[in-house]
């Protein structure tokens, strides 16, 4: 699947959620990130819950970089913890399962942001490195 807007009931969900909730594009700064979305299938028989997630990926049209999130964390059933495996999991890492994770999976043409290749943080630690820039 190619990257693409998602208007319409289908794409509702995770279209809105990169457009409300990273309206800052934390690579490049702009604005107008105007995110195109693909989707990433997790490998099914795969016992590790960051393996077997399905995965929404957020491309910014400016420069072009991805961000990675799990589908139950845009859905919001991955921040029960008591709902799912994705939150069970994310507890067992330790991680707060009331937050959103995102992954830098590609850093765009920004060289400058190179460092953040593959990182993973909260969307609020995301949004305030947005404001940054
Ligand atoms: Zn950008």
């Amino acid at each position: 699947m190619a990257f693409k807007r998602m208007e319409g009931f289908a794409g509702s969900i995770p279209q809105q959620f990169a457009d409300t909730q990273i309206p800052k594009c934390p690579m490049c700064g702009t604005t107008e990130p105007y995110w195109t979305l693909d989707q990433r299938m997790g490998k099914m028989f795969s016992l590790d819950p960051e393996e077997n997630a399905h995965k929404y990926l957020f491309k910014c049209d400016k420069c072009q970089c991805v961000l990675r999130v799990p589908t139950t964390d845009v859905v919001g059933v991955g921040r029960s913890a008591l709902l799912s495996w994705q939150g069970v999991a994310k507890k067992l890492r330790g991680k707060d399962t009331s937050a959103v994770y995102v992954t830098i999976e590609e850093v765009g043409n920004m060289q400058t942001t190179e460092i953040h290749k593959g990182k993973e943080m909260t969307l609020h630690e995301l949004t305030a490195m947005a404001y940054q820039l």
